[in-house]
């Protein structure tokens, strides 16, 4: 598994202010890595996301079977950053009935004549699910943020869009996941970090590959204009909302083996963290169990 100090260095400190600039969106994050080179670094990463992949796989039965707690998997990032890709091969593997994946668009009309957090409700796993977000609740205070004019179709009584009305949607959050870790959720959180030189090539392979047309969207283009505005609410947003009991992890996203291994590797320690058993059965049940198999042995 990756060593405890690499992941502690992804995480971000409550409290703590973040300057995106000082988070390496490559493979080579010290001089450590640097003298095993990459190409040992990418295969060490394609066995650890394997291991991990079964690992998952095994302790989603559990988490399934114990019924208690639920794993809600937040990803966030620029276009082009992995979030669809990361679900596809970390998640390869396990069981599809624990699992729920969401992928939040441009609300509806229906979903903006609620409070903001309401449709990411309805998604929320029940216990002994796994629920992913690609994309979330954190798009309220990212492309929101960027575009104020948003609001205006929210439906919002009126008010001063400054600093007070997006720190209270921090809250918000905050409050809402501290409900949810409160009632049985664990949340990790994953902004995948990748460099606007990366996010160029991404786009312009989108635009080179006939199979890939589909995945380009005009607006990715458009939006790219606004990048050091996303860094900027990036930097708050996860200055703001990285808590003790759901932190974010900030995964260097340029290579997409490494953002993969690291996320699987969290999630599935923390999984194993949880340390859950299959539900112990009681006496009785062992007794009528015994009959049933006696029965149906001697037919
Ligand atoms: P994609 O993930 O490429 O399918 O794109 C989904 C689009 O929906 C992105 O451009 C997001 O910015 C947009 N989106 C997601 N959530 C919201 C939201 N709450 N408000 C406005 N736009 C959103
Ligand atoms: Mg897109």
């Amino acid at each position: 598994m990756i060593k405890k100090k690499y992941i502690r260095r992804l995480m971000v400190s409550p409290g703590s202010k973040v300057s995106l600039k000082q988070y390496d969106t490559g493979w080579a994050q010290d001089d450590e890595l640097k003298r095993v080179g990459k190409d040992a670094i990418k295969e060490r990463a394609a066995e650890i996301l394997e291991a991990n992949r079964a690992s998952l796989a095994e302790s989603q039965e559990l988490l399934w079977a114990s019924n208690l707690y639920s794993i809600l998997i937040v990803l966030q990032g620029m276009d082009t950053s992995g979030k669809d890709g990361t679900i596809k091969h970390v998640m390869a593997g396990v069981n599809p009935q624990g699992c729920r994946v969401t992928s939040f668009k441009v609300p509806t009309s229906e979903e903006t004549d609620h409070n903001f957090l309401w449709r990411y409700t309805r998604a929320l796993p029940a216990r002994g699910e796994i629920g992913i977000f690609n994309r979330s609740y954190y798009e309220d205070v990212l492309v929101v943020k960027v575009h104020p004019e948003l609001l205006d179709n929210q439906q919002l009584p009126p008010g001063k869009r400054g600093d007070k009305f997006w720190n209270a949607r921090y809250d918000d959050i905050n409050a809402f996941e501290r409900h949810l870790v409160q009632n049985g959720t664990f949340i990790m959180k994953f902004f995948l970090h990748i460099s606007r030189e990366e996010q160029k090539k991404r786009l312009l392979d989108r635009l080179e590959d006939k199979e890939k047309y589909w995945k380009f969207a005009l607006s990715d283009l458009a939006e790219r204009q606004f990048w050091d505005d996303y860094q900027t609410a990036y930097e708050m947003m996860l200055s703001k909302t990285s808590t003790d009991t759901a932190p974010w992890y900030i995964i260097p996203a340029d290579y997409k083996w490494i953002a993969r291994s690291l996320i699987a590797d969290i999630i599935s320690t923390k999984i194993r963290s949880l340390d859950l058993k299959y539900p112990e059965v009681a006496e009785e049940t062992l007794k009528q169990l015994e009959v049933a198999r006696e029965k149906l042995a001697s037919e």
